[in-house]
């Protein structure tokens, strides 16, 4: 696929907008007097991240943790490991990770496995879109934005080849099946 692939939108700015806005409400109801630890998984999840904490009206944290999975393109290898780790203190919080999409299940269930070993006081899931027809692992969503097809994504983070990340639909390449 070359990268002139025209992409096509699948999620217009509107419809995800209107779903921050209802996962903030559900944040909101569940940790507005926790002092929340919300930990974005980068790259992905910047554009997320920035537009779901300015509808969180209340005292939180940000951080940002980076995992790589030794792989380019659209297939993961299934290897992952932390390239950038956190700096804040885990133990005794209530953490809330944020994730652009769920596939496979193996970056967030590495990035939960991790996080539980350091002891918070609650920890859950909030992704802005899960792919579940190519789960291998069974990860548990706290928060979902949208229930997506099996096509490749990108836009509003996403990237293909680190393209694309700045589109503000979600959006699918052609060619795609
Ligand atoms: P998993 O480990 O669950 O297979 O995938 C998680 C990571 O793979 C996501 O954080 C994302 O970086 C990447 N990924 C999975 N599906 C897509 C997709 O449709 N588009 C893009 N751009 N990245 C994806
Ligand atoms: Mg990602």
């Amino acid at each position: 696929m070359s990268s002139q692939t025209k992409p096509q939108i699948l999620l217009r700015r509107e419809e995800i907008t209107s779903a921050v806005k209802r996962l903030a409400a559900e944040i909101e109801r569940d940790y507005q007097n926790r002092y929340p630890l919300l930990i974005g998984i980068l790259k992905g999840s910047f554009i997320f991240m920035a537009d779901l904490v300015r509808q969180l009206d209340f005292p939180l944290e940000v951080e940002f943790i980076r995992v790589s999975s030794y792989g380019r393109g659209r297939e993961s290898s299934g290897a992952i490991k932390i390239v950038r780790g956190l700096t804040s203190v885990v133990k005794g919080r209530d953490v809330l990770l944020i994730e652009d999409i769920v596939d496979t299940g193996l970056t967030a269930g590495f990035v939960l496995d991790y996080l539980a070993k350091k002891k918070p006081t609650s920890l859950k899931l909030c992704t802005l879109t899960d792919k579940p027809s190519r789960r291998q692992r069974s990860v548990q969503i706290g928060y979902l934005g949208f229930t997506v097809p099996n096509k490749f994504l990108v836009g509003y983070g996403l990237d293909w080849d680190e393209k694309f990340r700045n589109l503000p639909d979600i959006c699918f390449l052609e060619n795609e099946d």
